[in-house]
């Protein structure tokens, strides 16, 4: 039998007095666990069928010859395709883990700064040729508390997006820098596109595009932000966008002094 969960909540109305709800939420909780179970078999039930289509389609493009030469396109067109669908398959099921599965693997120390060099130079490699240029303004000495893999792909989505939605020769600007409070601030930021003001609330939906052929076009899966939101609500950060359309846009991760440690 499925757990009983209870929603509390509580209103004040009058001098003093209040009203005490209590909602039985266990079915909504049952629903939205068989939502996520069911994201991740699919995912994974999909992967082992898209292996044997692309490995027979690099069999078919190694034995091409001249005289079949026509069928270049349409199979260097259904390759992409199928890397198309294998990186949506990749963030689904990378998505679906971070939604469900709690965190059991003990936190480390993750150096933000050496990472978000690595990054840059990844990403730089990644644009050979557009002209653009990264900026990096890190503080050694701060080292975050919490899951590496999980905040490496959370950080390089954004480096990865800044570069996607900057034109050639833009500029990005990545960041690691101790807050007041004792918390620290992972942001990249660059001088592309920008968001018009609306859609900011909606980017961290999954397949929330503001522009779906240019994120296609990129080989964007439309699920690069949902997966930092997750990324962040389980180290306790907050995620902000600033973005003014046709200026640029800041993405920031916002981490409490808990997940902080300086020396
Ligand atoms: P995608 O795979 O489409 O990039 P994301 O979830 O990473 O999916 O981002 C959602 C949408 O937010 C993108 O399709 C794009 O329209 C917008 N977006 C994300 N990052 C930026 C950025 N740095 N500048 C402008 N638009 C962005």
């Amino acid at each position: 039998t499925p757990h009983l969960t209870l929603s509390l909540s509580m209103t004040f109305f009058g001098a003093g007095n209040r009203l005490i709800f209590i909602r039985d939420i266990s079915k909504v909780r049952h629903l939205e666990k068989m939502r996520q179970d069911f994201i991740g078999n699919m995912s994974h039930e999909l992967r082992t069928p898209l292996t044997v289509i692309k490995g027979y389609l690099e069999v078919i493009d190694m034995h091409l010859d001249s005289e079949s030469s026509r069928w270049r396109r349409p199979i260097t067109q259904m390759q992409e395709q199928a890397e198309r669908m294998e990186n949506l398959i990749t963030d689904l099921m990378w998505l679906s883990r971070l939604e469900s599965v709690p965190q059991e693997d003990s936190d480390v120390a993750v150096a933000v700064a050496a990472t978000a060099r690595e990054m840059a130079e990844e990403a730089s490699i990644h644009a050979a040729g557009q002209g653009k240029s990264f900026v990096i303004e890190v503080e050694d000495s701060i080292q975050l508390t919490g899951q590496f893999k999980e905040l490496r792909s959370a950080f390089n989505n954004l480096v990865v997006n800044a570069c996607k939605y900057s034109g050639e020769d833009g500029q990005v600007t990545i960041s690691w820098r101790g807050n007041s409070d004792g918390g620290a601030t992972f942001s990249v930021s660059d001088n592309g596109f920008g968001i018009a003001q609306h859609h900011l609330s909606r980017l961290t939906e999954r397949f929330y595009r503001v522009d779906t052929s240019r994120s296609i076009a990129t080989g964007g899966t439309g699920l690069g932000l949902a997966i930092v939101k997750h990324v962040m609500m389980r180290h306790d950060a907050e995620l902000t966008i600033n973005s003014e359309e046709g200026v640029g846009s800041t993405f920031s991760c916002v981490f409490p002094p808990s997940r902080v440690v300086r020396g």
